[in-house]
């Protein structure tokens, strides 16, 4: 669909979605009226940028204490029957509660065509390994005609997994995490089992949960599988790679996605990097209405040498997760180039160590490898001259070992910022 004609769907969506949510959820029609909008207001795309309140996942969980709501005022009155409960995976904080009316489940339909593009056919097998982040993500390969498997997201599965997939030969898995590609290293290796023939079916797999680093990739395809990284889109939709690997696609087709200024109402420049706010177009979905998500993308409209109109983003990080060292703004993907690369640091789990946003040296720790001989001194050395080399800023690095910080974890991923 060309880029013209998709603002014409959207907009016709949008206009159905707001009175709909307007009558149907108290959070957005608390804001909406304290805001002294309503959606007769909003004719066109450009009304809505211009008038549309904003909601922010603090006013969604101060709804929750203050209500006793334990959806936060995004579960929609009648007509919507409640089928399911998700969680996200609480990355910022306490996991939100995700509703599942009607038997949609949020995103569904966007997500199966991932699936797709990936190469799951109907009948095929699809092993579903999720982490913290609840749901039913076995419910989008389902509506292709697939067959999910399931999975714990956990080591003490691996021998499973490795049995079934030489069995059931699935062509496809979602997801790994870089928690479970180090997992599936060392436990397949332990087990005797060949990484090469136990995926050897397999025609994609979905990764998720942090940023995905060079060398995660190059073990991955070692083992002869192709990675597609995706995303959430702000609790409302998913974003996924498509086969180019160049950016992830998004559903604009039921998500209106804004790219504006962090913190601001400007839009961001194509290309550059902005806060990502998000709406849901389908009324039957929860009621997120200009969400803004506290991801840091940058985003692009161009046309994907894949063919496909819809636009594409590139995760950066969290709002709030810029540490300013000596006036340079520093974000975790930066520091996760430099650590991955040092054998003995190579899963990439640290922590930026800082009392406050604006400091005067960058402190990190560092999990190691235990089971190498390298001396600790050398490894260090390795780990401050690399992200050195990534940053132009030597940091302080406190070596730790890596099952130290792994018990901080759920365990695919631990808290990237900490105070002390
Ligand atoms: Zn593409």
């Amino acid at each position: 669909m060309s880029r013209a004609d998709l603002a014409a769907l959207q907009e016709a969506r949008l206009l159905e979605t707001l009175p709909f949510v307007y009558e149907r959820s108290d959070l957005i029609n608390s804001i909406w009226r304290t805001a002294g909008v309503h959606p007769r207001d909003i004719r066109t795309l450009d009304d809505f940028r211009e008038r549309a309140p904003f909601m922010s996942k603090d006013v969604v969980r101060q709804y929750r204490a203050e209500h006793h709501d334990p959806y936060g005022g995004v579960r929609l009155r009648d007509p919507s029957r409640l089928v399911a409960v998700m969680s996200t995976s609480g990355t910022t904080g306490d996991p939100a509660l995700l509703p599942v009316t009607d038997g949609v489940p949020i995103s569904g339909l966007g997500f199966s065509r991932d699936f797709y593009e990936i190469g799951v056919r109907p009948d095929d097998y699809v092993f579903i390994a999720l982490f913290t982040f609840r749901g039913c993500g076995w419910e989008m390969p389902q509506r292709l005609g697939a067959v999910p498997v399931l999975f714990d997201h956990d080591a003490s599965e691996i021998d499973r997994f490795c049995r079934w997939a030489l069995e059931l030969r699935p062509t496809s898995m979602f997801l790994l995490s870089g928690y479970l590609i180090n997992t599936f290293a060392t436990e397949a290796e332990r087990l005797g089992y060949d990484l090469t023939d136990v995926f050897s079916s397999i025609k994609g797999v979905i990764y998720g949960g942090e940023p995905l680093g060079t060398r995660a990739r190059a073990t991955v395809s070692s083992w002869g599988v192709e990675l597609f990284d995706h995303s959430a889109l702000g609790d409302v939709a998913w974003a996924m790679e498509c086969r180019e690997h160049d950016g992830m696609h998004f559903p604009e087709d039921l998500a209106f996605v804004e790219h504006l200024e962090p913190g601001g109402r400007t839009p961001a420049a194509d290309g550059e990097l902005g806060e990502l706010v998000v709406t849901s177009l389908d009324p039957h979905l929860s009621p997120y209405i200009r969400f803004r998500s506290d991801d840091l993308v940058r985003l692009t409209e161009t046309r994907c040498a894949c063919g496909r109109t819809h636009a594409r983003l590139w995760p950066v990080g969290r709002l709030g997760d810029e540490t300013i060292v000596n006036g340079r703004v520093v974000m975790p993907v930066d520091v996760w180039r430099g650590i991955e690369r040092v054998d003995a640091t190579s899963a990439a789990l640290f922590q930026i160590i800082r009392p406050q946003r604006e400091v005067d040296s960058l402190r990190l720790r560092v999990g190691y490898d235990e089971s190498l001989t390298t001396p600790v001194s050398e490894i260090r050395d390795a780990v401050v001259a690399a992200v050195a080399a990534e940053l132009d800023i030597e940091p302080d690095v406190e070596l730790v070992p890596e099952a130290d910080l792994l018990k901080l974890g759920p365990p695919h991923k631990i808290p990237r910022m900490v105070r002390s």
